[in-house]
């Protein structure tokens, strides 16, 4: 459906400043595909360029194989859901809605039942005659969706679609969404700096930093393995640390840790996820102060200090077991949650 093939965007005086940096990206038709990236890395640009509103300075956009470069933004049937999504104040739900409809030529006497219908997907049905001020930040998110669906694109891009609401609602909405696009078959890029929402939303992640993909892959392929220390870092995994391999024991400021049968030996990073940080009684493994404790609903995350020096750590532990702040206990590392970073 959609091939980005080098795209290359820069700003600025003497176009110093590259937005978008040679990005290789394919999204095949009924994907889900949700960029995912800090703040400044690229991810607006991204969508703007698919939708022909960002020229680019290198590389080509295509579209069912179609080279984009001298098609104008109206001709090139995707639908682009801006990060403020924006809504008419002046009209009400069901002008928002047929908006796209009346740009799209879609006759006058077929707009009524298609933004009735729009309405009933995003669970908002009935409520074409209310005021947009009236509605609350989730509403208004869904109707904005529906405005976005409603020409029917074929490439649905959304620019961090959820960003604005608080958790329980954006949570309970990424499900509903999930359904909605299956219901469809819509074909979707989306955008995000939320990493949870990611996630949840996308058959498949890309990564950016600073307009380049640091990494593409399912969901759980990310999660199992990040590509680098700032894919982890930046899914919340801090526990990274450089270690020396030999055979199948890395030697690490934490002591020796298992890598798996194959790694090189060598210099490398090494991640060790939260759930693999066991607990043991102090005097076992490597010796911890506990310096904080977060109940995180599920399991309590922990803040270890090794008592003879080192990073800090981060382990989570089920709330039945999670010691006290300041206590002192021993840490031992499963090999199943050691992960090598190049
Ligand atoms: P994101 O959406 O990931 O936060 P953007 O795509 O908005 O990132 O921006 C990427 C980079 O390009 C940023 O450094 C931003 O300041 C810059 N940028 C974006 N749009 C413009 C513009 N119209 N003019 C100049 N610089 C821009
Ligand atoms: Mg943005």
């Amino acid at each position: 459906m959609l091939t980005l093939d080098g795209a290359t965007v820069r700003f600025g005086r003497d176009r110093a400043h590259t937005a978008l940096d040679g990005v290789d990206l394919t999204v095949a038709e009924h994907e889900v595909v949700c960029v995912l990236g800090p703040s400044g890395s690229g991810k607006s640009t991204l969508l703007r360029a698919v939708a022909g509103l960002q020229p680019l300075d290198a590389g080509r956009v295509l579209l069912e194989g179609r080279d984009q470069g001298a098609v104008p933004a109206h001709r090139r049937g995707v639908g682009l859901m801006f990060q403020d999504h924006q809504l008419f104040p002046q009209h009400d739900v069901g002008g928002n809605v047929a908006f796209g409809l009346r740009m799209h030529g879609v006759p006058r006497r077929e707009r009524p039942a298609r933004v009735a219908r729009l309405l009933e997907l995003v669970g908002l049905a009935g409520a074409e005659r209310r005021a947009v001020a009236t509605l609350s930040g989730g509403e208004q998110q869904r109707v904005a969706l529906a405005r976005a669906l409603a020409p029917r694109p074929r490439l649905l891009m959304l620019d961090e679609p959820l960003g604005q609401l608080d958790r329980t609602l954006r949570e309970r909405l990424v499900v509903e969404l999930r359904e909605l696009f299956a219901e469809l078959g819509t074909t979707v890029l989306a955008v995000t700096h939320d990493q949870g929402e990611a996630f949840a939303l996308a058959d498949r992640v890309v990564v950016m930093r600073q307009g380049r993909v640091a990494q593409s892959g399912t969901p759980l392929e990310v999660w199992r393995r990040p590509a680098d220390a700032f894919v982890a870092r930046f899914l919340g995994f801090d526990n990274v640390i450089d270690a020396t391999v030999t055979g199948e024991v890395a030697d690490t400021a934490w002591g020796k840790l298992p890598v798996p049968a194959g790694t090189p030996s060598g210099g490398c990073r090494l991640l060790v996820r939260p759930a693999g940080v066991r607990l043991v009684p102090a005097a076992a493994g490597l010796a911890c102060t506990v310096t904080a404790r977060t109940f995180r609903g599920s399991h309590v995350a922990l803040r270890l200090a090794p008592c003879d020096d080192g990073p800090r750590l981060d382990a989570a532990c089920a709330l039945r077991d999670a010691p006290e702040t300041g206590a002192e206990v021993g840490v031992v590392f499963d090999g199943e949650d050691v992960v090598v970073l190049p």
